[in-house]
Protein backbone atom coordinates (compact mmCIF):
# COMPACT_ATOMS: atom_id res chain seq x y z
CA UNK A 1 0.00 0.00 0.00
CA UNK A 2 1.07 3.46 -0.79
CA UNK A 3 -0.42 4.88 2.37
CA UNK A 4 -3.31 7.31 1.31
CA UNK A 5 -5.52 3.97 0.49
CA UNK A 6 -7.01 4.19 4.24
CA UNK A 7 -8.00 7.85 3.76
CA UNK A 8 -9.94 7.09 0.88
CA UNK A 9 -11.39 4.20 2.83
CA UNK A 10 -12.63 6.23 5.71
CA UNK A 11 -14.10 9.18 3.77
CA UNK A 12 -16.36 6.03 2.29
CA UNK A 13 -17.51 5.19 6.07
CA UNK A 14 -17.90 8.59 7.23
CA UNK A 15 -20.10 9.37 4.21
CA UNK A 16 -21.45 6.25 4.65
CA UNK A 17 -21.18 5.25 0.56
CA UNK A 18 -20.85 1.78 1.46
CA UNK A 19 -22.18 0.01 -2.37
CA UNK A 20 -21.28 -0.12 -5.47
CA UNK A 21 -21.25 3.32 -6.07
CA UNK A 22 -20.12 6.72 -4.86
CA UNK A 23 -17.10 8.61 -4.82
CA UNK A 24 -14.43 6.69 -4.97
CA UNK A 25 -15.91 4.59 -7.73
CA UNK A 26 -16.19 7.79 -9.74
CA UNK A 27 -12.92 9.07 -8.56
CA UNK A 28 -11.04 6.05 -9.63
CA UNK A 29 -12.77 5.61 -12.84
CA UNK A 30 -11.53 9.31 -13.72
CA UNK A 31 -7.92 8.36 -12.23
CA UNK A 32 -7.89 5.25 -14.91
CA UNK A 33 -8.96 7.56 -17.58
CA UNK A 34 -6.33 10.41 -17.14
CA UNK A 35 -3.35 7.93 -16.36
CA UNK A 36 -4.15 6.21 -19.30
CA UNK A 37 -5.62 8.27 -21.60
CA UNK A 38 -8.50 6.86 -22.65
CA UNK A 39 -12.07 8.25 -22.65
CA UNK A 40 -14.15 6.46 -20.09
CA UNK A 41 -14.03 3.56 -17.66
CA UNK A 42 -16.25 1.43 -15.75
CA UNK A 43 -14.87 -0.42 -12.47
CA UNK A 44 -15.99 -4.20 -11.82
CA UNK A 45 -15.67 -6.27 -9.48
CA UNK A 46 -12.47 -8.25 -11.20
CA UNK A 47 -10.16 -8.32 -14.59
CA UNK A 48 -12.20 -11.66 -15.14
CA UNK A 49 -15.54 -9.57 -15.16
CA UNK A 50 -14.20 -6.83 -17.26
CA UNK A 51 -13.36 -9.36 -20.25
CA UNK A 52 -16.20 -11.33 -20.21
CA UNK A 53 -18.41 -8.37 -20.13
CA UNK A 54 -15.96 -6.64 -23.24
CA UNK A 55 -17.11 -10.27 -24.81
CA UNK A 56 -20.46 -10.13 -24.35
CA UNK A 57 -20.46 -6.15 -25.86
CA UNK A 58 -18.69 -7.71 -29.30
CA UNK A 59 -21.46 -10.02 -29.13
CA UNK A 60 -19.26 -12.88 -28.88
CA UNK A 61 -21.86 -15.90 -28.21
CA UNK A 62 -22.50 -20.05 -28.56
CA UNK A 63 -20.48 -21.17 -31.37
CA UNK A 64 -18.76 -18.16 -32.04
CA UNK A 65 -14.42 -18.33 -32.56
CA UNK A 66 -12.25 -15.59 -30.56
CA UNK A 67 -8.27 -15.09 -31.42
CA UNK A 68 -6.87 -15.48 -28.32
CA UNK A 69 -2.64 -15.59 -27.07
CA UNK A 70 -2.27 -19.52 -26.13
CA UNK A 71 0.51 -17.90 -23.44
CA UNK A 72 -1.72 -16.70 -20.83
CA UNK A 73 -3.61 -16.92 -17.80
CA UNK A 74 -6.62 -19.62 -17.40
CA UNK A 75 -8.37 -16.31 -16.87
CA UNK A 76 -8.54 -14.80 -20.51
CA UNK A 77 -9.71 -17.96 -21.69
CA UNK A 78 -11.97 -18.70 -19.05
CA UNK A 79 -14.44 -15.64 -20.11
CA UNK A 80 -14.72 -17.00 -23.69
CA UNK A 81 -15.90 -20.03 -22.29
CA UNK A 82 -18.45 -18.27 -20.18
CA UNK A 83 -19.86 -17.28 -23.46
CA UNK A 84 -19.89 -21.02 -25.04
CA UNK A 85 -17.52 -19.64 -27.55
CA UNK A 86 -14.78 -21.23 -28.95
CA UNK A 87 -11.13 -19.43 -27.85
CA UNK A 88 -8.83 -20.07 -31.09
CA UNK A 89 -5.16 -20.53 -30.00
CA UNK A 90 -2.26 -18.57 -31.37
CA UNK A 91 1.63 -18.93 -30.22
CA UNK A 92 3.51 -16.27 -29.03
CA UNK A 93 6.82 -14.77 -30.97
CA UNK A 94 10.38 -15.23 -29.50
CA UNK A 95 11.17 -11.25 -29.43
CA UNK A 96 7.54 -9.91 -26.76
CA UNK A 97 6.80 -13.89 -26.33
CA UNK A 98 3.21 -12.48 -26.80
CA UNK A 99 0.82 -13.24 -29.83
CA UNK A 100 2.20 -13.96 -33.16
CA UNK A 101 1.38 -12.21 -36.07
CA UNK A 102 2.59 -14.63 -38.46
CA UNK A 103 0.71 -17.07 -36.14
CA UNK A 104 -2.17 -14.82 -36.11
CA UNK A 105 -2.57 -14.65 -39.84
CA UNK A 106 -2.09 -17.58 -40.87
CA UNK A 107 -4.87 -18.58 -38.59
CA UNK A 108 -7.39 -15.97 -39.35
CA UNK A 109 -7.15 -17.22 -43.45
CA UNK A 110 -7.43 -20.63 -42.23
CA UNK A 111 -10.43 -19.99 -39.95
CA UNK A 112 -12.22 -18.04 -43.05
CA UNK A 113 -11.07 -21.07 -45.55
CA UNK A 114 -13.15 -23.22 -42.91
CA UNK A 115 -16.09 -21.17 -43.14
CA UNK A 116 -16.30 -18.80 -40.57
CA UNK A 117 -14.78 -15.51 -39.57
CA UNK A 118 -13.77 -14.97 -35.63
CA UNK A 119 -15.54 -12.63 -34.07
CA UNK A 120 -12.98 -11.06 -31.84
CA UNK A 121 -8.87 -11.24 -31.07
CA UNK A 122 -7.87 -11.18 -27.56
CA UNK A 123 -4.18 -9.96 -27.48
CA UNK A 124 -2.79 -10.56 -23.90
CA UNK A 125 0.28 -8.27 -22.90
CA UNK A 126 2.49 -11.12 -20.87
CA UNK A 127 4.36 -9.90 -17.74
CA UNK A 128 3.90 -6.08 -18.71
CA UNK A 129 5.56 -6.54 -22.04
CA UNK A 130 3.86 -4.66 -24.84
CA UNK A 131 2.48 -7.18 -27.69
CA UNK A 132 3.42 -5.97 -31.33
CA UNK A 133 0.63 -3.91 -31.71
CA UNK A 134 1.18 -2.46 -35.44
CA UNK A 135 1.46 -5.85 -36.93
CA UNK A 136 -1.14 -7.07 -34.97
CA UNK A 137 -3.64 -3.74 -35.47
CA UNK A 138 -3.12 -4.14 -39.08
CA UNK A 139 -4.16 -7.94 -39.59
CA UNK A 140 -7.00 -7.34 -37.57
CA UNK A 141 -7.96 -4.39 -39.74
CA UNK A 142 -7.28 -5.88 -43.25
CA UNK A 143 -9.63 -8.64 -42.12
CA UNK A 144 -12.04 -6.36 -40.07
CA UNK A 145 -11.95 -8.14 -36.16
CA UNK A 146 -11.92 -6.22 -33.63
CA UNK A 147 -9.10 -6.00 -30.95
CA UNK A 148 -9.88 -6.61 -26.67
CA UNK A 149 -6.86 -5.91 -24.87
CA UNK A 150 -5.87 -8.19 -21.87
CA UNK A 151 -3.89 -5.47 -20.23
CA UNK A 152 -4.17 -7.37 -16.55
CA UNK A 153 -0.13 -7.45 -16.46
CA UNK A 154 0.49 -4.70 -18.59
CA UNK A 155 -1.11 -1.47 -16.91
CA UNK A 156 1.31 1.49 -17.21
CA UNK A 157 3.23 -0.12 -19.98
CA UNK A 158 3.03 1.71 -23.03
CA UNK A 159 4.03 1.16 -27.30
CA UNK A 160 5.11 4.00 -29.19
CA UNK A 161 4.34 6.18 -26.30
CA UNK A 162 0.71 4.60 -26.08
CA UNK A 163 -0.68 2.88 -22.40
CA UNK A 164 -1.34 -0.56 -23.11
CA UNK A 165 -5.31 -1.37 -22.74
CA UNK A 166 -5.97 1.63 -25.45
CA UNK A 167 -5.08 0.18 -28.54
CA UNK A 168 -8.38 -1.80 -29.23
CA UNK A 169 -11.77 -1.47 -29.04
CA UNK A 170 -11.65 -2.31 -25.54
CA UNK A 171 -9.06 -3.07 -22.94
CA UNK A 172 -9.14 -4.62 -19.29
CA UNK A 173 -7.11 -4.22 -16.45
CA UNK A 174 -6.88 -6.36 -13.01
CA UNK A 175 -6.49 -5.05 -9.62
CA UNK A 176 -6.16 -8.66 -8.10
CA UNK A 177 -3.89 -9.18 -4.95
CA UNK A 178 -0.63 -10.19 -7.29
CA UNK A 179 -0.61 -7.24 -9.77
CA UNK A 180 1.34 -3.98 -10.24
CA UNK A 181 -1.14 -2.42 -8.36
CA UNK A 182 -4.15 -4.23 -6.21
CA UNK A 183 -7.38 -3.29 -4.29
CA UNK A 184 -7.12 -6.50 -3.21
CA UNK A 185 -9.49 -7.64 -6.01
CA UNK A 186 -10.83 -5.50 -8.89
CA UNK A 187 -10.35 -5.33 -12.27
CA UNK A 188 -11.38 -2.15 -15.44
CA UNK A 189 -12.68 -2.02 -18.63
CA UNK A 190 -11.71 0.81 -20.24
CA UNK A 191 -12.57 2.09 -24.04
CA UNK A 192 -12.88 5.66 -26.35
CA UNK A 193 -16.33 4.14 -27.17
CA UNK A 194 -18.98 6.06 -24.97
CA UNK A 195 -21.52 2.99 -25.60
CA UNK A 196 -19.24 0.62 -24.67
CA UNK A 197 -18.80 2.18 -21.42
CA UNK A 198 -22.59 3.04 -20.74
CA UNK A 199 -23.71 -0.86 -21.86
CA UNK A 200 -20.87 -2.06 -19.71
CA UNK A 201 -22.48 -0.46 -16.56
CA UNK A 202 -25.61 -1.44 -17.27
CA UNK A 203 -24.93 -4.88 -17.77
CA UNK A 204 -22.57 -5.01 -14.59
CA UNK A 205 -26.05 -3.78 -12.55
CA UNK A 206 -28.22 -6.79 -13.44
CA UNK A 207 -28.96 -4.92 -16.67
CA UNK A 208 -32.25 -3.33 -15.41
CA UNK A 209 -34.67 -1.59 -17.25
CA UNK A 210 -35.49 2.46 -16.73
CA UNK A 211 -38.53 1.74 -15.14
CA UNK A 212 -40.07 2.03 -11.55
CA UNK A 213 -40.10 -1.84 -11.28
CA UNK A 214 -37.72 -4.30 -11.61
CA UNK A 215 -37.75 -4.78 -15.06
CA UNK A 216 -35.24 -6.76 -17.27
CA UNK A 217 -35.00 -7.52 -21.32
CA UNK A 218 -31.33 -8.65 -20.86
CA UNK A 219 -28.83 -11.33 -18.84
CA UNK A 220 -26.97 -8.94 -16.43
CA UNK A 221 -24.53 -9.63 -14.18
CA UNK A 222 -23.50 -8.01 -10.36
CA UNK A 223 -19.92 -7.03 -11.40
CA UNK A 224 -19.83 -3.42 -10.44
CA UNK A 225 -17.02 -2.13 -7.89
CA UNK A 226 -17.85 -1.33 -4.06
CA UNK A 227 -16.84 2.25 -2.85
CA UNK A 228 -14.44 0.90 -0.25
CA UNK A 229 -13.06 -1.23 -3.17
CA UNK A 230 -12.42 1.65 -5.27
CA UNK A 231 -11.34 3.96 -2.55
CA UNK A 232 -8.14 1.26 -2.08
CA UNK A 233 -7.51 2.03 -5.75
CA UNK A 234 -7.10 5.73 -5.70
CA UNK A 235 -4.92 5.51 -3.22
CA UNK A 236 -2.70 3.09 -5.67
CA UNK A 237 -2.99 5.11 -8.42
CA UNK A 238 -1.44 7.71 -6.46
CA UNK A 239 2.02 5.16 -6.14
CA UNK A 240 1.97 3.60 -9.82
CA UNK A 241 4.35 4.72 -11.77
CA UNK A 242 6.53 4.82 -8.32
CA UNK A 243 6.08 1.13 -7.88
CA UNK A 244 6.42 0.61 -11.71
CA UNK A 245 9.99 2.21 -11.35
CA UNK A 246 10.63 -0.51 -8.40
CA UNK A 247 9.86 -3.49 -10.72
CA UNK A 248 11.85 -2.06 -13.57
CA UNK A 249 14.64 -1.50 -11.00
CA UNK A 250 14.20 -5.22 -9.96
CA UNK A 251 14.83 -6.18 -13.61
CA UNK A 252 18.23 -4.12 -14.14
CA UNK A 253 19.41 -5.51 -10.94
CA UNK A 254 18.64 -9.14 -11.87
CA UNK A 255 20.35 -8.43 -15.47
CA UNK A 256 23.55 -7.02 -13.58
CA UNK A 257 24.01 -9.87 -10.89
CA UNK A 258 23.49 -12.38 -13.65
CA UNK A 259 25.50 -10.82 -16.04
CA UNK A 260 28.26 -13.51 -16.01
CA UNK A 261 25.91 -16.59 -16.98
CA UNK A 262 25.53 -16.52 -20.54
CA UNK A 263 22.97 -19.44 -20.74
CA UNK A 264 20.37 -17.33 -18.94
CA UNK A 265 18.76 -14.36 -21.13
CA UNK A 266 15.59 -12.24 -20.02
CA UNK A 267 12.04 -11.15 -21.10
CA UNK A 268 13.82 -7.78 -22.55
CA UNK A 269 12.02 -4.51 -24.24
CA UNK A 270 13.21 -4.98 -27.92
CA UNK A 271 13.77 -1.44 -28.70
CA UNK A 272 12.71 1.94 -27.56
CA UNK A 273 9.10 1.42 -28.65
CA UNK A 274 8.55 -0.95 -26.02
CA UNK A 275 8.03 0.51 -22.33
CA UNK A 276 7.47 -2.44 -19.98
CA UNK A 277 6.13 -2.14 -16.54
CA UNK A 278 8.62 -5.34 -15.71
CA UNK A 279 5.41 -6.40 -13.51
CA UNK A 280 7.63 -9.85 -13.32
CA UNK A 281 11.02 -10.08 -14.22
CA UNK A 282 11.47 -13.62 -16.52
CA UNK A 283 14.35 -15.80 -17.43
CA UNK A 284 15.16 -17.91 -20.25
CA UNK A 285 17.74 -20.92 -18.82
CA UNK A 286 18.67 -22.50 -22.24
CA UNK A 287 21.10 -25.33 -22.88
CA UNK A 288 24.35 -25.15 -21.01
CA UNK A 289 27.77 -27.24 -20.31
CA UNK A 290 27.11 -27.47 -16.19
CA UNK A 291 23.26 -29.25 -17.20
CA UNK A 292 21.84 -25.87 -15.16
CA UNK A 293 18.06 -26.15 -16.30
CA UNK A 294 14.72 -23.88 -15.22
CA UNK A 295 14.22 -26.81 -12.32
CA UNK A 296 18.05 -26.47 -10.76
CA UNK A 297 17.48 -22.69 -10.20
CA UNK A 298 13.61 -23.20 -9.35
CA UNK A 299 14.44 -26.03 -6.80
CA UNK A 300 17.77 -24.44 -5.53
CA UNK A 301 16.02 -21.44 -4.74
CA UNK A 302 13.00 -23.10 -3.20
CA UNK A 303 15.30 -25.23 -0.30
CA UNK A 304 16.37 -21.62 0.67
CA UNK A 305 12.50 -20.91 1.26
CA UNK A 306 12.72 -18.54 -2.13
CA UNK A 307 9.81 -18.83 -4.29
CA UNK A 308 10.29 -18.90 -8.28
CA UNK A 309 7.34 -20.21 -10.95
CA UNK A 310 7.74 -21.47 -14.27
CA UNK A 311 6.26 -19.19 -16.83
CA UNK A 312 2.68 -19.87 -17.80
CA UNK A 313 1.84 -22.90 -19.08
CA UNK A 314 0.22 -22.67 -22.40
CA UNK A 315 -3.17 -22.82 -22.80
CA UNK A 316 -3.17 -25.30 -25.63
CA UNK A 317 -1.15 -27.75 -23.03
CA UNK A 318 -4.64 -27.19 -20.24
CA UNK A 319 -6.22 -30.44 -19.53
CA UNK A 320 -9.13 -28.43 -20.09
CA UNK A 321 -8.38 -26.74 -23.32
CA UNK A 322 -6.49 -28.80 -25.34
CA UNK A 323 -9.09 -29.80 -27.92
CA UNK A 324 -9.81 -26.31 -29.41
CA UNK A 325 -8.31 -25.05 -32.57
CA UNK A 326 -4.37 -23.79 -32.27
CA UNK A 327 -1.87 -22.32 -34.12
CA UNK A 328 1.52 -23.37 -33.14
CA UNK A 329 5.23 -22.68 -34.02
CA UNK A 330 6.50 -23.95 -30.73
CA UNK A 331 7.60 -21.15 -29.40
CA UNK A 332 5.53 -20.95 -25.86
CA UNK A 333 6.11 -24.82 -25.83
CA UNK A 334 9.48 -23.59 -25.75
CA UNK A 335 9.33 -20.29 -23.32
CA UNK A 336 7.27 -22.90 -20.67
CA UNK A 337 10.00 -25.59 -20.92
CA UNK A 338 12.82 -23.03 -20.35
CA UNK A 339 11.53 -20.25 -18.13
CA UNK A 340 11.32 -18.94 -14.92
CA UNK A 341 9.44 -16.02 -13.19
CA UNK A 342 11.90 -14.80 -10.34
CA UNK A 343 10.68 -13.08 -7.04
CA UNK A 344 9.86 -9.24 -8.48
CA UNK A 345 7.49 -7.90 -5.53
CA UNK A 346 7.95 -3.86 -5.21
CA UNK A 347 8.32 -3.98 -1.60
CA UNK A 348 11.77 -6.42 -1.84
CA UNK A 349 13.93 -4.92 1.24
CA UNK A 350 17.93 -5.10 0.33
CA UNK A 351 18.17 -7.94 2.86
CA UNK A 352 15.44 -10.09 0.36
CA UNK A 353 17.64 -8.98 -2.60
CA UNK A 354 20.97 -9.74 -0.91
CA UNK A 355 19.60 -13.01 -0.21
CA UNK A 356 18.02 -13.65 -3.56
CA UNK A 357 21.43 -13.00 -5.34
CA UNK A 358 24.03 -15.29 -2.91
CA UNK A 359 21.50 -18.05 -3.32
CA UNK A 360 21.29 -18.02 -7.27
CA UNK A 361 25.31 -17.24 -7.26
CA UNK A 362 25.50 -20.82 -5.41
CA UNK A 363 23.34 -22.41 -7.18
CA UNK A 364 24.80 -21.03 -10.66
CA UNK A 365 28.38 -21.18 -9.12
C1 LIG B 1 -4.72 -11.68 -13.44
C2 LIG B 1 -5.04 -11.89 -14.87
C3 LIG B 1 -6.35 -11.89 -15.34
C4 LIG B 1 -7.55 -11.89 -14.44
O1 LIG B 1 -7.68 -10.83 -13.60
P1 LIG B 1 -8.49 -11.00 -12.22
O2 LIG B 1 -8.64 -9.61 -11.73
O3 LIG B 1 -7.64 -11.85 -11.32
O4 LIG B 1 -9.81 -11.64 -12.54
C5 LIG B 1 -6.57 -12.01 -16.70
N1 LIG B 1 -5.55 -12.12 -17.55
C6 LIG B 1 -4.28 -12.14 -17.15
C7 LIG B 1 -3.20 -12.24 -18.17
C8 LIG B 1 -3.98 -12.04 -15.79
O5 LIG B 1 -2.70 -12.10 -15.38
Amino acid sequence: MGGKEQDFINEAFDTNWIAPLGPNVNGFESDIQEYNNVDQCAVLTTGTAAIHLALVLKGVGSGDQVLCSTFTFSATVNAISYQKAIPVFIDSEKETWNMCPVALRKAIEDRILQGSKPKACLVVHLYGMPSKMDELLSICKEFDIPIIEDSAEALGATYKGKKMGTFGQLGIYSFNGNKIITTSGGGALVSNNEDYIKEARFLATQARDPAPHYQHSKVGYNYRMSNIVAGIGRGQMIVLDKWIEKRRTINTWYKEILKSYPFISFLAEPNNDYFSNHWLTCILVENNPKDITRETIRLGLLSENIEARPLWKPMHQQPIFKDHPSYLNGVSDYLFEKGLCLPSGSNMTRDQKLRISECLNKILG
